[in-house]
């Protein structure tokens, strides 16, 4: 059996260690983060050309099961699975961690989009904490509030006029996350809904601090979808397809 999964996740390393020793497994990675934490198992990296090169792939390399355990904000890459996979008469699963839940004490200010996130800042103060990742800062490109982005690479512009950027990659530890808040002297968090455990401290640290949180809603996942919620999950819903006869054509 060959499952090919499409990762840039936590999540999808962990599968693949999961699933390489009983199963061929390929990890696929788009090739935007520079140095890349790369799964065991075989890797290929870059953009398949659309739906119609994965297609392509996905029957040129015998594949018989499909995960989508890409990041929740990937939505391009997720319809392009989901389409693919009824294309090429393959099964797929979406390999998702839940989203982020409130707790009490959190200030939480839901919207739908960054550019609805860049909106939302006014009255909340000048100093904000961008955690939303490099791609997408245009969005926030003609705000007046000075931002602190944190990514894995360096962003390019268009990116607001008054912005420091802090090169680094979670886990983050709470203690970490506090300082970092303190020191730069922040009045307001913008996050997408990752979910997950490495990301999460800052939303603890705000909370502490009182600060308020922009929160981007994710977008959904592709109608008719089976949804996973951990790689223990999904694993065991290739071990199911292992056993049932393959539908590929
Ligand atoms: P996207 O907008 O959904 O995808 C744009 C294009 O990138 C796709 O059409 C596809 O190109 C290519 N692509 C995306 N994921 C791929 C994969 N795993 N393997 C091969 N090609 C892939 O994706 P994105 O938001 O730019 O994210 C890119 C990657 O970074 C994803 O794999 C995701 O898991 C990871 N990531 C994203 C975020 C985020 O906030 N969006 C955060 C952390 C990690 P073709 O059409 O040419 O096939």
């Amino acid at each position: 059996m060959h499952v090919l999964i499409l990762g840039g996740t936590t999540e999808a390393r962990a599968l693949a260690a999961r699933l390489h020793d009983t199963v061929r497994v390929t990890s696929s990675l788009a090739g935007r983060v520079a140095a890349p934490r790369l799964p065991v198992g075989e890797v290929r990296i870059g953009g398949f050309g659309g739906v119609d090169g994965l297609v392509e792939w996905v029957r040129a390399h015998a594949v018989d099961a499909l995960i989508d355990a890409t990041h929740p904000f990937a939505q391009t890459i997720s319809f392009n699975a989901a389409r693919a996979a009824a294309t090429a008469h393959v099964p797929l699963l979406a390999l998702r961690r839940p989203g982020w839940v409130p707790a009490a004490g959190d200030d939480w200010r839901p919207v739908s989009s960054l550019e609805e996130a860049a909106r939302a800042l006014d009255g909340l103060g000048d100093r904000v904490f961008l955690t939303t990742g490099r791609m997408g800062l245009a969005a926030f490109a003609d705000r007046p509030q000075w931002f602190l982005v944190r990514s894995v690479d360096a962003p390019e512009p268009p990116m607001p006029a008054r912005t420091e950027v802090l090169l680094d990659r979670g886990p983050f530890t709470l203690e970490g996350e506090r300082e970092l808040l303190a020191r730069h002297g922040i009045d307001v968090l913008v996050t997408k809904d990752s979910g997950g455990a490495a990301t999460a401290p800052k939303l603890t640290a705000a909370r502490e601090a009182g600060i308020p949180v922009v929160v981007v809603r994710r977008p959904p996942v592709p109608q008719g979808v089976p949804v996973a919620a951990t790689p223990e999950e999904a694993a065991a819903w290739v071990r199911g397809r292992a056993e049932a006869p393959s539908p590929r054509t």
